[in-house]
């Protein structure tokens, strides 16, 4: 697949992170100093729309995931633990029923 889109992961988790971010937002491993890793981009299908914003709780950055499983629980900037501060769906109005 030549034309496959190709993302970095941290060498530590293989979960993918962000061009410049100094630190992985799975585990909090340094990025950079070791050699990223590029893998071929996994496509899952149908994740719902769920946004989640993380603030980092020592610099104040912040940043929005909208993944299904939402894994990240560090600050890319500084390293330090970002809790998600705030959930957003885009079934507006439209209760989640369980099961
Ligand atoms: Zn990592
Ligand atoms: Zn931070």
């Amino acid at each position: 697949m030549k034309n496959a889109p190709l993302r970095k992961v941290c060498a530590n988790c293989h979960n993918a992170y962000v061009e410049g971010d100094k630190y992985c937002r799975y585990c909090g491993a340094p990025l950079g100093t070791p050699k990223f890793i590029e893998e071929e981009f996994s496509c899952i299908y149908g994740p719902p729309p769920v946004q989640r914003v993380h603030t980092c709780t020592k610099c104040g950055f912040s940043w929005s995931t909208c993944l299904m499983i939402d894994d990240e629980h560090w600050c890319p900037k500084c390293g330090a633990a970002a809790p998600v501060t705030a959930v957003e769906s885009d079934y507006d109005g439209v209760p989640v029923q369980p099961e």
